[in-house]
């Protein structure tokens, strides 16, 4: 599933194929997404200039002028640049058709992604009014994360996951990140300290910086036109590694479920 750096790595990939080109035309293969893609996206983006294209949590967002067009990659999408006229395959559902010769086609095999569109300001679109802050961004700090959790008695694992306190930490990079800050997934919450707060903060952000990087210089190209980009695979410190040894100290990482999700996680350094 893409997370948040393969999101934000296909924002910086697309950014400069895509802004300040025109949109020719919005061919709709397939409208059966998470929600159904409006039927009237062609006649609303028809002529208009690609603005910006910006990320919030794991939307894209391309600023149309008259409006933005949000795009939600799902379990299994991945957009990519090709030449005008690249035949369609099967989970080709959406394309936009620009000026310079290309177009950007959404592929998602599993159809849980999302386009659809929205003609106020960023912020008051549903899906993105009641978001948390970024992680990357500064209003995600010690005291935001320490102020958010007093009293609560909810893991810290679900926590992070939780839209609400913070966007785009899914289940790689909690697991990953509470390896790192040496604080086990099922800790109460409200029980961390501001200076484990601090701890937690700086490794959400070393890690989530890390996989940007690491996936911005391994992931194929994306104006590849030969097959499907791939999830870029990554070195992991516990995340799907239950029953093999820690690498630190070489005790067994526990695998718990923890809200539906696997857990993985060092009994030694995580306390
Ligand atoms: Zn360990």
């Amino acid at each position: 599933m893409p997370e948040l750096p393969e999101v934000e790595i296909t924002r910086r990939g697309l950014a400069a194929h895509i802004i300040g080109t025109t949109i020719e035309d919005v061919v709709i293969r397939n409208a059966g997404m998470r929600w159904p893609i409006p039927k009237n996206l062609p006649k609303l983006l028809r002529g208009r200039t690609i603005l910006s294209l910006s990320r919030r949590a794991k939307y894209l967002l391309i600023d149309c002028g008259n409006g933005i067009l949000i795009l939600h990659l799902g379990m299994s999408g991945s957009l990519r640049i090709l030449p005008a006229g690249t035949p369609a395959e099967k989970h080709d559902h959406f394309d936009l058709i620009l000026g310079n010769a290309t177009l950007l086609r959404l592929r998602d095999p599993r159809r849980f992604g999302a386009v659809l569109w929205h003609d106020g300001g960023t912020q008051t679109h549903p899906l993105l009014a009641g978001l948390g802050p970024e992680p990357l961004e500064k209003d995600f700090n010690a005291r935001h994360l320490f102020t958010a959790t007093r009293k609560r008695k909810v893991s810290i694992k679900q926590c992070l996951m939780n839209n609400r306190v913070v966007v785009g930490v899914g289940n790689i990079y909690a697991n990953e990140a509470l390896f790192r800050a040496g604080i086990k997934p099922q800790l109460a919450v409200g029980k961390l300290s501001l200076p484990r707060c601090a701890k937690l903060v700086e490794e959400i952000r070393a890690t989530l910086t890390e996989a940007i990087e690491k996936g911005g210089s391994t992931l194929r190209d994306f104006v590849d036109t030969s097959g499907q980009p791939g999830y870029f695979q990554q070195h992991y410190w516990v995340y799907g590694r239950g029953g093999e040894p820690c690498r630190r100290c070489g005790s067994p990482i526990r695998q718990i479920r923890q809200g539906q999700r696997s857990s993985f996680y060092c009994g030694k350094c995580q306390k």
